[in-house]
């Protein structure tokens, strides 16, 4: 069974349909990729499986659990985490403080110290860990908007663009951080423009463009689909 389902969900934004009838899912222990030119809906879509966004149709499902009216707060206590396009770290909060007023929301709270530790040395933020969030170049910051998400213990993690403003060493440690979430069980939704990440890491992906989901399938097989290099070449 998927950890996530989504159906027939629309949202309009004015007589826009950002999302039109979309479905996916997400499994335990695999990562999915969500890709699609800008305005897609991408990240529309992780505001209505968050809880930011009620669409106007359609069923968000968690754990096979209907939570499609519960807000954010109540998803995330049925594991859900995300990180944000933009990012949303608390700027003149060191490294660690970022994480732990995370976890202490989370289900470790009285551990959260040991809990950010862990987190921080598996991220590889040991040096910044005293630094102010808006001291780190972009790449190292969207790493810490991980490690927050991952400070609540999440068994599904919605990552929007977090390699962007990466370089290549950084991706590659990133993607072999992914690969041990899932690894761990987590089941992980990617959305990402850097197209190398998403083909090597994905188990699956989805194809969005309009709104509309144009195609779902292992990377080997979306690499090479017209439809989706028609929708980048903006056809
Ligand atoms: P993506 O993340 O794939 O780039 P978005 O989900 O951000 O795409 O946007 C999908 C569409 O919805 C775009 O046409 C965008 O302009 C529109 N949109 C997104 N958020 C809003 C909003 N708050 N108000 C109006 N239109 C929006
Ligand atoms: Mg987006």
């Amino acid at each position: 069974m998927a950890l996530l389902e989504v159906s027939g969900v629309t949202v309009a934004f004015g007589g826009n349909r950002a999302l039109d009838d979309v479905g996916m899912s997400a499994e335990q222990g695999r990562i999915t990729g969500l890709i699609g030119p800008n305005g897609a809906g991408k990240s529309t879509l992780f505001d209505v499986v968050s809880g930011l966004r009620r669409p106007s149709s359609g069923r968000v499902r968690l754990g096979g659990r209907e939570v499609t009216r519960l807000g954010p707060a109540r998803r995330s206590r049925h594991g859900l985490a995300r990180t944000f396009q933009r990012l949303e770290l608390f700027g003149r909060l060191s490294v660690r403080d970022n994480l732990l007023v995370a976890a202490e929301l989370g289900p470790e709270r009285r551990q959260a110290e040991r809990c950010v530790a862990r987190i921080i040395d598996q991220l590889g933020l040991a040096e910044v860990s005293d630094s102010p969030a808006d001291t780190l170049p972009t790449g190292v910051g969207r790493l810490v908007e991980v490690g927050r998400a991952l400070a609540v213990r999440p068994t599904l993690l919605l990552l929007d663009e977090p390699a962007a403003g990466q370089d290549g060493d950084e991706t590659e440690r990133f993607a072999t951080l992914l690969r041990s979430l899932a690894d761990d069980g987590m089941a992980v939704v990617l959305v990402e423009h850097d197209m190398g990440l998403v083909m090597s890491v994905c188990d699956e992906v989805h194809v969005l463009d309009l709104g509309k989901v144009i195609a779902v399938g292992p990377p080997e097989v979306i690499r090479n689909d017209e439809t989706v290099l028609a929708a980048y070449l903006g056809d």
